[in-house]
């Protein structure tokens, strides 16, 4: 079909990107959300509030591809151009849309503000044949449109800066339009590992990889852990399931590493586990300080089984507050395999839950020695059943160490949690 979408391309507009003083995570979101709905996208751009410049971008992007996204720059202020560089792309006039005028007026009387400056009605301006999107995370709403050149359609969508705002609207109102768009459907499965290296399954999947071609197997870049995708393009959402036969092949090699096949990273699928058993958690950490706590209550629903944490990040507290052995403080030190079973096990007592994990390493830059280098992390899990411990020997910088060491405690847990019927 001629008019149904197949590439597409992301421009973010943004003076304050292009002098790195924000991170453009907006393309990076994007092009996953493309990417999902089968939209081939072969080109990201970034450029400032400049209209010149970006009616450039504009023309360059309509002639390689069927849709272009454009973050940004739908506020207020002077500097916020693209709906008025959208505008005159596409050869339209802006037009007041009376249904977001009297929303942004609503808006403001609601914020207790009577007085709404001028520049703010420059909101409720599309143009002319735009498809106005809600905004409900913020004032500035988004648009849709058409631009037509030498018998080619390209499909304008804008969208508001900020991600919060960004990415439920496409959510809510590009997606469901988009999936008409598509011809493409893909299938995807992920395959989350953990406790092999990812040049290690790659290799042991290698056959797989290079001769699978619909179902397409892929390694995807994740850290600490290995995360394979498996994409089948569809013809029709009716065409049989062909993932599971490649799934089932990665299990029959790699079946041991394997703690996920879905979305979920390993925090949540450890407070789902512990959510199902009805059990509850609690955290002794030194090296990372209330990031594995954090984590989890990144979780909707983690007050279920999140119970506290300790920041025991000094010998004190280690010995005062969780009861490690001063003795093992002076003979051993703090990152030992003796101080974290004591740090687990003085937790559990303390908060009274089902698990417990401590953290206890070198996370750099100073602090290491030859025997204990930068990036060594004795890890400790505690329950009816006992405690287990892992040790880590990483690379890379502080944050990172402290990253992977929450994601490997989530993992220690979760092979304890499994212990219990
Ligand atoms: P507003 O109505 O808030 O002005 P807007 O649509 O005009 O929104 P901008 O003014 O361009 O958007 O950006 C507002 C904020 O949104 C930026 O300061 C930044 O925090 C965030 N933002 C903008 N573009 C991006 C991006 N590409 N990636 C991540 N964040 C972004």
């Amino acid at each position: 079909m001629t008019n149904k979408i197949k590439t597409g391309e992301i421009i973010c507009v943004g003076t304050e990107l292009l002098l790195g003083q924000i991170i453009n995570t907006n393309a990076a979101w994007l092009a996953k959300a493309l990417s999902d709905l089968g939209v081939s996208s072969y080109y990201q751009t970034v450029v400032g509030d400049n209209r010149g410049r970006l009616l450039d971008c504009l023309e360059q992007a309509s002639k390689r591809s069927d849709l272009i996204v454009l973050t940004g720059g739908l506020g207020p202020t002077q500097d916020d151009i693209t709906m008025s560089v959208a505008a005159e792309f596409c050869g339209q006039p802006l037009m007041m849309h009376e249904p977001s005028r009297s929303k942004i007026a609503g808006y403001f009387k609601k914020m207790g503000r009577l007085q709404v400056t001028d520049n703010n009605w420059k909101q409720a301006m599309f143009p002319r044949d735009a498809t106005v999107m809600e905004n409900n995370n913020g004032t500035a709403p988004g648009a849709r449109l058409r631009y037509e050149s030498n018998h080619k359609t390209t499909h304008l969508v804008l969208l508001p800066g900020p991600p919060s705002e960004m990415r439920p609207m496409f959510s809510e109102s590009v997606k469901p339009w988009l999936t008409e768009m598509t011809a493409t459907r893909l299938r995807h499965l992920f395959v989350r590992m953990i406790g092999i290296g990812e040049s290690s399954a790659e290799t042991q999947l290698l056959d797989l990889i290079e001769q699978q071609q619909n179902p397409t197997l892929a390694p995807y870049a994740s850290e600490g852990e290995v995360v394979f995708r498996i994409t089948q393009s569809l013809k029709d959402v009716s065409d049989p399931d062909l993932t599971q036969d490649v799934l089932n092949k990665v299990k029959a090699r790699l079946g041991k590493y394997i703690y996920e096949v879905g979305e979920r990273k390993m925090p949540e699928v450890v407070k789902d586990m512990l959510e199902e058993k009805g059990m509850t958690i609690s955290f002794a950490e030194s090296c990372t300080a209330g990031l594995a706590a954090a984590t989890l209550a990144q979780y909707p629903g983690a007050s279920h089984v999140l119970t506290g944490g300790l920041v025991a990040y000094d010998n004190q507290v280690k010995n005062q507050i969780l009861g490690v052995d001063q003795a093992i403080l002076d003979r051993e030190g703090a990152v030992s395999e003796a101080c974290a079973v004591a740090m687990a096990t003085g937790c559990r007592d303390v908060f009274k839950t089902d698990f417990s994990v401590s953290i206890t390493g070198i996370a750099g830059p100073e602090g290491g020695t030859p025997e204990k280098p930068v990036g060594t992390v004795w890890l400790a899990a505690a329950s009816v059943k006992g405690t287990s411990v892992r040790k880590l020997q990483m690379g890379g910088n502080r944050e990172r160490i402290r990253r992977v060491s929450v994601l490997n405690a989530f993992d220690l847990i979760r092979q304890q949690i499994l212990l219990i019927d």
